[in-house]
């Protein structure tokens, strides 16, 4: 049987209108829309076209955005000092800090400076304890809860089925795990192995799965012979790669190869890239609606 596309274009597509008419029935009962800032430190130009995207989808749905850019040389008490400015700001709904910052920064002190209500790639530790204990306030990692959407969005059942998550990253792997085998949100109680760069003979588990997200940061990863006839593979990989047709994006996954295996795959790109930006947005318009008494 042919593959069947999880189209993240138009699965975003579908939740940004979600978000535009709760932003507009928000503005309709006499309330602010939701205000996000996006934090960068330095000039790296990768993470100021992310910024860019961000400010475009948070301006499409209604939003309002603002951009706060420190200098590369920023001292760490400067920059928590900037954070707490935002803490404060009670315009401010929720922000981000775009991801990477300059190695003289202790990331865990700055995001220990977050406010855990605004904080809206769920970073903080009172936002992953509540993950971990399912609490119904927890702010979720964005790619992770992105990746549910698009799974809910095409009615693949999650509840009982063996899903394999391969890397174990902070932003994506653990949180992934974590939240596809929860009791009580749905989608969840599937049963779950987390997979990383120490486990031996890996594809003995990738071939059990039949979800499988891979979040390896290594273009072309994983390859047909690795999954399991009929599976679901989720690629959350993004790599800028030459071809002979010059530049293009590509995944972890080897799409060429898994694709005719698979019963369900992501694109790359047009599979999670969209959905996490969507899923940031929802987040805000959570915190929006929270601080409002919505
Ligand atoms: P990361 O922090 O570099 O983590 C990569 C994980 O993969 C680590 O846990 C690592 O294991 C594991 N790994 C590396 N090589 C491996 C191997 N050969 N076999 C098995 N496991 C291996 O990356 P990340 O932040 O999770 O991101 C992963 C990819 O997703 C990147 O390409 C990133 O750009 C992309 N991404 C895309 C989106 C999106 O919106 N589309 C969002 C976030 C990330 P160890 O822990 O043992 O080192």
């Amino acid at each position: 049987m042919a593959p069947q596309l999880l189209d993240g274009r138009k699965a975003a597509e579908a939740w940004r209108k979600e978000i535009f008419d709760q932003v507009q029935a928000m503005i309709a009962a006499g309330h602010r829309p939701p205000a996000l800032t996006a934090v960068r430190i330095g000039e790296d130009p990768a993470s100021a076209l992310y910024v860019k995207n961000k400010m475009k989808a948070a301006q499409s749905v209604g939003f309002h955005f603002d951009e706060l850019t420190l200098p590369a040389d920023v001292s760490q008490q400067q920059a928590e000092d900037a954070i707490r400015g935002l803490n404060d700001d009670p315009l401010v709904d929720g922000y981000i800090l775009q991801l990477p910052i300059p190695d003289h920064l202790d990331l865990e002190s700055l995001i220990l400076s977050f406010s855990a209500r605004k904080d809206a790639d769920g970073f903080h530790p009172l936002n992953i304890g509540r993950l971990f204990r399912e609490h119904p306030e927890a702010i979720l990692p964005a790619t992770p809860q992105g990746i549910l959407r698009l799974l809910d969005h095409y009615h693949i059942e999650v509840e009982g089925k063996h899903c394999v998550v391969v890397g174990r990253s902070f932003i994506v792997g653990k949180p992934m795990a974590m939240l596809l085998q929860r009791k009580k949100g749905r989608p969840g109680n599937a049963t779950v192995t987390l997979t990383h760069s120490r486990t031996p003979d890996i594809a003995r588990f990738t071939r059990q799965a039949d979800i499988l997200i891979v979040a390896v940061g290594r273009p072309h990863w994983l390859d047909g012979e690795m999954i399991k006839e009929g599976s679901v593979i989720i690629d959350v990989g993004i790599h800028r790669v030459q071809s002979a047709r010059g530049p293009r994006w590509t995944g972890d996954v080897d799409f060429a190869s898994a694709a005719p295996k698979a019963r369900w795959i992501t694109p790359v790109p047009g599979g999670i890239g969209p959905m996490t930006v969507a899923s940031l947005l929802w987040n805000v318009l959570l915190i929006a609606r929270r601080r409002r008494g919505l």
